[in-house]
């Protein structure tokens, strides 16, 4: 079984694609921001500790995701490094316990992830999603559920998304470089379907 590594910027629909090849391919998923979430929300030791980072707006040092990882990788399973690694270091404390074959870049052009992102309101009673584009509402502006009215979230404003996407392409750049100069980056084209998305990885897996 291989273990791969899953890179994206936001929009990219990574979360969507892993469910599916954690599904199919009976991946053990390794998402950081989930685990942190976890950890912070039934207060363990690292839970504390991440969430005073976290409180002061900094990131988690690479060492406490990293000794988080660890505990959780076994090696009789492959594994699907989802938001993980981050950094360079974090990809050279990954390898100092296991092995990544394989790495999918998820492309999709920042126009694109507006796009996407910025369709996105949610009801500001009940919590449902839409999409304007995909899945709009009945009633324009209203909750299909219970009427409440449907608002954008600031993180789904066009300039937030577009400065969270350059910010990302700006921080992974160098990872992607440093996989890419080993030979184990694959790039897979997000700006179609979902079913498409995961057909195309699902190809590159079986090779
Ligand atoms: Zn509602």
């Amino acid at each position: 079984m291989k273990n791969v590594v899953l890179l994206g910027p936001p929009g990219a629909g990574k979360g969507t694609v892993a469910a599916r090849l954690v599904q199919e391919f009976k991946f053990l998923h390794v998402s950081t921001g989930d685990m942190l979430r976890e950890e912070v929300a039934q207060n363990t030791p690292l839970g504390q500790l991440a969430k005073g980072y976290m409180a002061r707006g900094e990131l988690v040092p690479d060492e406490v995701i990293l000794s988080m990882v660890r505990q959780r990788v076994d090696a009789k399973k492959g594994v699907l490094f989802d938001g993980f690694p981050r950094t360079i270091a974090q990809a050279e404390g990954l390898e100092r316990f296991t092995t990544v074959d394989l790495v999918i870049f998820l492309e999709v052009e920042q126009e694109e992830v507006v796009r996407r992102l910025s369709s996105r309101v949610v009801c500001s009673a009940c919590g449902a999603v839409y999409n304007l584009i995909t899945q709009p509402p009945r009633v324009q502006g209203k909750c299909d559920q219970c009427g409440g009215t449907l608002v954008q979230r600031e993180d789904d404003k066009p300039e937030v998304v577009a400065r969270r996407f350059a910010v990302y392409m700006r921080d992974s750049a160098p990872l992607v470089a440093y996989y890419e100069g080993r030979g184990m980056l694959r790039r897979v084209r997000a700006d179609r379907s979902p079913d498409e998305v995961f057909q195309a990885i699902a190809e590159v897996l079986r090779s």
